[in-house]
């Protein structure tokens, strides 16, 4: 099932420049203190982007999210919206990149080994382009087969999900959960047992007719996928709503499929080993991934 390689995983090429607090560095150079509150604590924010074909796919919706987790956790971001954007674009550019997964990464920054952020001068940012390997094919084609877990997904009450946080270890867990059952990814439900999101993509149901996902609430991220999935409804003339979800609901769905920026959107056709509508990727899924695939390639910021 490829579980050992994982989805996700990036190849790096020999010579890969990094953007790192001012300037671009070879990936040997590109490092950070051991006294970042980034690696000491998990405070920071992040984005995952992708770039196809030299078009930055949604990329102010991304920096838009990035500003609103810097906000949510009091932390000043170093660049402006259009300094953002020129740094992400540069990073594909000096790496020949035309087709790339872009992590862009704020860290509260160097301090003392207390929590206090105060004590953090200045935060830092860091940009890697490289390229990304998908979920094999086979999955897109056949679909996913994905279990829930017993982690359940953060209280927004505690550390709200829609803060794209670097403190990833909830969903860290429910990776974990999810390789221990023989999956690629997992369903997580939030505390009172409502669906709220996969450990790093949304869930999305299909059911007679119309595309249904858990609202932000529930304990989701605004995924910029999730986000174009309500353009593509339009276009195909389909209904796209939020509304709160249990697993009943994907039991007794025709179809079901996640989205991400590194999973796209990809069929699920199990969920703990039920098969979902005809356990065959649906028709409606397969018209949302066409228009997806059609619609990275035009839309963007040209880099
Ligand atoms: N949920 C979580 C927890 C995520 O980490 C991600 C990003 N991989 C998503 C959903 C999907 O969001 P996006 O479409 O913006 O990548």
């Amino acid at each position: 099932m490829g579980l050992d390689k994982g989805f996700g995983s990036t190849q790096f090429s020999s010579e890969m420049k990094i953007y790192l607090d001012g300037k671009f560095v070879d990936d040997s150079e590109a490092k950070v203190s051991v006294f970042d509150h980034g690696l000491l604590y998990g405070d920071g924010v992040f984005e995952g982007i992708r770039l196809y074909g030299g078009n930055i796919f949604r990329l102010d919706e991304h920096l838009e999210r990035l500003e609103y987790s810097a906000k949510a956790i009091l932390l000043k971001l170093p660049h402006t919206r259009q300094e953002m954007s020129e740094l992400t674009c540069e990073t594909c550019r000096q790496n020949g990149l035309t087709d790339a997964y872009i992590r862009l990464v704020v860290t509260r920054g160097v301090g003392d080994l207390g929590l206090a952020p105060w004590l953090c001068p200045k935060p830092s940012m860091f940009i890697i382009a490289s390229k990304i390997s998908l979920y094999p094919k086979e999955h897109y084609d056949n679909g996913l087969s994905i279990v829930t877990v017993p982690t359940r997904r953060i209280n927004p009450a505690a550390l709200p999900p829609t803060v794209k946080s670097l403190n990833y270890l909830n969903n860290i867990l429910g990776k974990i959960e999810a390789r221990q059952f023989g999956a690629l990814e997992a369903i997580m439900l939030n505390d009172q047992g409502y669906i709220a999101e996969c450990t790093a993509d949304n869930v999305f149901i299909v059911h007679k007719g119309e595309i249904v996902t858990p609202a932000a609430s529930q304990g989701a991220l605004k995924g910029i996928t999730r986000s174009s999935i309500f353009d593509i409804g339009r276009e195909l003339g389909v209904v796209v709503r939020e509304a709160d979800m249990t697993r009943y609901d994907v039991w007794c769905a025709d179809e079901c499929f996640l989205t991400g920026s590194g999973a796209e959107v990809i069929p699920v056709v199990k969920l703990d080993g039920r098969e979902i509508g005809t356990g065959q990727p649906g028709p409606i899924t397969q018209q949302v991934l066409a228009s997806f695939r059609r619609r990275v390639l035009v839309e963007g910021t040209r880099i």
